[in-house]
């Protein structure tokens, strides 16, 4: 176990920028998000992967095994912790650590802040 690879969390760009030609509008190409519970394409939610206690962002969305996907909205982030639905997706056992999640949703919702 490399312990101390764990990456800053990095504001994702303009979602323009994310090349959609993996997704196509079919069904592969849509996520359901574990806050809202509401569809959207795969470039507009992000997913979440269990690292032992720890969830993080899977930014690349390739890490294998189980993920968990939420839009990039903090609003649905509390609302899956209230919940409870990111343990439960990533059949995650007792006391679950969100930190970096939370971290990196602020990320955005700064970078997000400066824009406008
Ligand atoms: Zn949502």
């Amino acid at each position: 176990m490399g312990g101390s690879a764990f990456r800053t969390p990095r504001p994702l760009r303009s979602s323009a920028h994310l090349n959609p030609s993996q997704d196509g509008l079919g069904g592969a190409g849509v996520r359901t998000c574990i806050g809202c519970r509401e569809r959207g394409r795969r470039a507009d939610l992000v997913r979440l992967i269990a690292r032992g206690e720890r969830v993080v962002v899977d930014e690349r969305a390739s890490a294998p095994g189980r993920g968990a996907w939420l839009h990039c909205r903090s609003a649905c982030l509390e609302q899956a912790v209230r919940r409870r639905a990111i343990g439960r997706a990533l059949r995650m056992q007792g006391p679950i650590d969100d930190h970096a999640v939370w971290t990196w949703f602020g990320a955005i919702e700064r970078a997000e802040h400066r824009v406008e």
